[in-house]
């Protein structure tokens, strides 16, 4: 079943355009890993997704409704930032259950989610702290909570781990497969890290000033780059 569709996607920024008739579906439960170097528009695609930039052409649907004029909060879907964006006033807890308290979830509710998100994320020592006094790790997992406690049926990660130093990247990768693997929720995510790219995907899309330079599965793109510019990319031999 696809979860997200986009048909003949175009964004422009005045007279220029950065994304150019993107077709993806994009399957109920998939991993989608979207790469290429800096400025060919990942972001760009992965915020016209989340409604956070208008589209300027063609049709995108998330669970089979059209949403390309919903805001954010109309759309399935729940984004983790790089820079986490979380709130620095708030307590971990505070900011984990805030985007269900503005939608009017039941007090009961919002603490199960809360409660069961970090467990799952192992952040419930930290839920009355404040995020200037956690972690990068830490704070990529309230993040992450955040998120989870919507219950979305997609995910969207915008570079997630690059803030992070090596080791912590490492973990919060496997973090991020586990939890992949526990939710089965349809994720997009946009990496410029071609080892995130080839462990976590079920697909990789390998982008080139906004056009999609090719699609496939990890071992395909490997072994069977579609150009030069994907080898490189993907780190074929070549
Ligand atoms: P990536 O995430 O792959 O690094 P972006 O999606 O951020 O790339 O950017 C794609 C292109 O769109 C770049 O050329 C960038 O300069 C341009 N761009 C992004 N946001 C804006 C904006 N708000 N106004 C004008 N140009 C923009
Ligand atoms: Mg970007």
């Amino acid at each position: 079943m696809t979860a997200i569709s986009l048909r003949e996607i175009r964004k422009s920024y005045g007279s220029l355009q950065v994304i150019h008739d993107i077709d993806i579906e994009i399957e109920s439960g998939e991993f989608l890993v979207l790469v290429g170097p800096s400025g060919c528009g990942k972001s760009t695609l992965l915020r016209m997704i989340a409604g956070l930039e208008e589209i300027s052409g063609g049709r995108l649907e998330i669970g089979g409704k059209l949403v390309n004029a919903l805001p954010p909060s109309q759309r399935d879907i729940a984004m983790v930032f790089q820079d986490y964006a979380l709130y620095p006033h708030m307590t971990v807890l505070e900011n984990m259950a805030f985007g269900l308290k503005m939608r009017g979830t039941n007090q009961a509710v919002i603490q199960q989610r809360v409660a069961q998100a970090a467990d799952v994320l192992r952040i419930r020592p930290f839920l009355n702290r404040r995020p200037a006094q956690l972690s990068g790790g830490q704070r990529q997992r309230v993040a992450m909570g955040r998120a989870i406690v919507r219950e979305p049926s997609a995910f969207l990660f915008d570079e997630p781990l690059s803030n992070l130093d090596a080791a912590l990247r490492v973990e919060m990768r496997l973090e991020i497969a586990k939890l992949h693997n526990r939710m089965k929720a349809t994720t997009v995510y946009v990496t410029h890290d071609q080892v995130e790219a080839m462990t976590l995907a079920d697909r990789i899309v390998v982008l080139n000033t906004g056009r999609i330079e090719q699609i496939g599965p990890p071992l395909e793109l490997y072994h069977r780059p579609a150009s030069l510019f994907v080898a490189r990319f993907i780190g074929s031999p070549t």
